[in-house]
């Protein structure tokens, strides 16, 4: 039988894997718990990958106070860790006199919040920053501090470290029911059974089920699915900033955004549907971007794409993250974390432990808390094929398996290695970047899929 946890945390998205990091700083037994094979497979993989300011948010709501917060950690985490990020700014961009007369309230908005570092645009200013923007562009304010974020390594970082700090992750672990104890409470996951003090309830688009799991009915979630399009690295010359329209109160709109793999974003769709699992893009969805795309920047829609893809935000009747912390339960609930939660992520876990403090748990900081660092991904970042040290140290930094993306034999065996070593594909490609690039896999998935079945085999361990 498993021992009790203090803290058993359900989900290891970038939330769950946050808060399961943040308790791994104290002299706790945490256990992060995940239905899916891998950490960061729900909302996490699939979102526009931007760190927020928070210039935009509602003044005085959570998400407007944990994510101000979160974009600052998340900026010292992504440096400390080797996370790539470009602080590229954005360009909000009004269209139509609507649009303009809002920016002295979001000038505004964005003080109250904390966000100081903004200027209006005239329209001649916008095009001077973006040359190859559509006619029609009106005027816009430009943030600094908005940032783009490769948003796959940050739960796999959070995840890693929370192990190396004694946190335990149990994966392909669904809770399908909970009980009360003496102690505090009993989790069904089919043939295990784990006991914990207390439940954190990090479970995304299902953290309204897990919520009434507890006897609660506080939200229901409406997955809003979101499509965007991938274009190929040579449309990147076109954009210089993360381009935003002004937001509506439904979505933050449509942009067009640099990543940090070189390529260019073109979405989100915003359409609530009901299927908590239907990730599929849609003739119409990417119809609408292509119309939107055409306008915004002309030139971009001459340029390949190389992929598109679809991500559920966990959108719920409120405009606010649900987070309740239950002191007599011993239960929080972290739930409709919508459409910021990569850069809310480390602000949600502070907040997390806050509460369970102020509830009477008082955990002693540990003295060591034990670093991670990820791999260089991003392509402002030294990749480990340009760098003479690390080809030195090992020759298959230098042997170049993933044409499109420069991934090399070293970092397949790296990402396969140690503690979360990738276990399929879709865990390989999330770690070093194979399989995302213009070919798609066409020439390196055989050498890949064979790279990855010598673990089955026992030869990379
Ligand atoms: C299109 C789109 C664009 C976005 N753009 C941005 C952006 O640019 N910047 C930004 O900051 N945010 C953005 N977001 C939001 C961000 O991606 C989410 O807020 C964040 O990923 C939510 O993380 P999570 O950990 O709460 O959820 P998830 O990543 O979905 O994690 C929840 C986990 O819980 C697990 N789980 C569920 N039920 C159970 C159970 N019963 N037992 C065990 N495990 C369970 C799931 O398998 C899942 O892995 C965007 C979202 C979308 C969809």
């Amino acid at each position: 039988m498993r021992p009790l946890f203090d803290v058993a945390i359900i989900g290891a998205g970038v939330v769950g894997t946050a808060i399961a990091r943040e308790f791994s700083k104290y002299e706790l037994s945490t256990c992060l718990i995940e239905a899916q094979p891998d950490v960061g497979m729900g909302t996490s993989k699939a979102n526009t990958a931007i760190l927020h300011t928070g210039f935009d948010a509602k003044p005085g709501t959570l998400e407007a106070r944990l994510l101000t917060r979160g974009y600052e950690l998340l900026v010292a985490y992504a440096k400390e860790t080797g996370i790539a990020t470009e602080r590229t700014g954005a360009n909000l961009i009004a269209w139509t006199d609507e649009q303009l007369a809002q920016i002295p309230s979001i000038y505004e908005k964005s003080k109250r919040n904390g966000v100081n570092e903004l200027h209006r645009l005239t329209a001649e200013e916008v095009y001077r920053a973006e040359p190859h923007l559509g006619p029609g562009a009106l005027g816009g304010l430009f943030i600094p501090g908005e940032s783009i974020i490769c948003p796959f390594s940050p739960p796999i970082a959070y995840a890693k470290q929370a192990i190396r700090n004694g946190a335990e992750l149990l994966l392909n672990h669904t809770v399908t029911k909970v009980e009360k104890t003496s102690e505090g409470w009993k989790l069904q996951c089919k043939e295990d059974l784990i006991h914990a003090r207390w439940v954190i309830n990090a479970a995304g688009l299902h953290s309204d089920t897990i919520d009434t799991f507890f006897a609660n009915q506080r939200f229901t979630v409406t997955p809003r699915r979101g499509e965007l399009i991938v274009f190929d690295k040579f449309a990147r010359r076109l954009i210089h900033h993360i381009c935003l329209p002004i937001p509506t109160a439904v979505t933050k709109g449509v942009l067009i955004s640099p990543t940090v793999f070189g390529n260019v974003l073109l979405g989100p769709t915003a359409e609530d549907i009901q299927d908590k699992w239907d990730t599929a893009t849609t003739g119409p969805g990417l119809g609408a971007l292509i119309e939107k795309g055409s306008r915004l920047l002309p030139e971009l829609l001459k340029e390949e794409i190389t992929a598109t893809y679809a991500g559920l935000r966990a959108a719920t009747e409120h405009s606010d993250y649900q987070i309740f912390c239950d002191e007599q339960k011993k239960y929080v609930c972290v739930g409709g974390i919508r459409s910021t939660g990569l850069s809310a992520s480390l602000g949600i876990a502070e907040y997390v432990v806050q509460c369970l403090r102020e509830s009477g748990f008082h955990p002693v900081l540990k003295q060591n808390f034990l670093s991670v660092q990820m791999p260089p991904l991003g392509e402002h970042q030294l990749r480990p094929m340009e760098n003479a040290d690390w080809i030195a140290r090992n020759p298959d930094y230098g042997r170049i398996i993933c044409h499109c993306e420069k991934v090399t034999a070293g970092e397949l065996q790296d990402a396969l290695n140690g503690p979360l070593g990738a276990r399929s594909l879709d865990a390989l490609r999330r770690r070093t970047r194979c399989l995302q690039g213009r070919c798609q896999g066409f020439y390196c998935l055989a050498h890949i899929q064979a790279t990855l079945e010598t673990v089955d085999r026992g030869q990379n361990q």
